[in-house]
């Protein structure tokens, strides 16, 4: 099994995987670990008192593992003192309930994101999605703490993320789909090439990973 630690398949089995769950726009709950969260690009279209609502009951689900995707985007047309504001609501209700992960969504915005890590009092494990950074971006996040998740930017012949991959510790590593249309599959031998390990190895090290994020895995 080839886990899979962010994705928009929402029929993935239980335990296969955590399936997001985009609060204002998803209908159908995933079959299996799912994180559900308000994106940033929806912080001034959807009804946020609604959405909160939703968000608080969608979290004590037993199946919910994590709060997510949450975050911040220079990149998208929603201010970003209305997006900071939606995080640190939701950052609110995760610790009141006490989720053990957070899924993030960072579009140019890590010194943004580091100082409301910094700055909350939440015992929780950060995970940045979608991370397509270089070694230098990827060791400030480990530096702080967080989890990079890798997805098909992997497989970009020019990605910087083969410099990134060497220069971390993979302890801290998650691989994901995404929305991408590839399989998971690709996306693992892709990595365990640039690491030079097998891809039994790689999954092994996930596995592993993903225990120590307290995620039930089924085999
Ligand atoms: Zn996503």
């Amino acid at each position: 099994m080839f886990f899979d630690a962010h994705t928009h398949n929402t029929s993935l089995a239980l335990g296969h995987g955590i399936s997001n769950f985009r609060i204002g726009h998803d209908t159908k709950l995933p079959k299996g670990y799912f994180s559900a969260g308000i994106h940033p690009w929806d912080a001034d279209s959807i009804d946020i008192a609604y959405a909160l609502q939703e968000l608080e009951s969608l979290l004590t689900h037993p199946h919910c593992v994590a709060l997510g995707e949450i975050g911040l985007d220079k990149a998208c047309r929603v201010s970003l003192d209305l997006q900071t504001q939606l995080v640190q609501q939701q950052l609110y209700l995760a610790q009141q309930l006490q989720v053990p992960l957070i899924v993030l969504h960072v579009v140019r915005t890590m010194e943004e994101i580091l100082a409301i890590k910094k700055q909350t009092n939440i015992n929780a494990q950060w995970i940045v999605h979608g991370f397509n950074g270089n070694a230098n971006t990827a060791l400030q996040w480990l530096s702080q703490g967080f989890y990079l998740s890798v997805g098909a930017a992997v497989l970009h012949p020019k990605s910087k993320l083969k410099e990134a991959l060497l220069s971390i510790d993979t302890s801290r590593l998650l691989i994901e789909t995404d929305e991408s249309t590839e399989k998971i599959e690709p996306i693992y031998r892709a990595i365990a090439d640039i690491l030079n390990i097998k891809t039994e190895h790689l999954k092994e090290r996930i596995y592993s990973n993903i225990n120590d994020l307290g995620v039930p895995l089924t085999n």
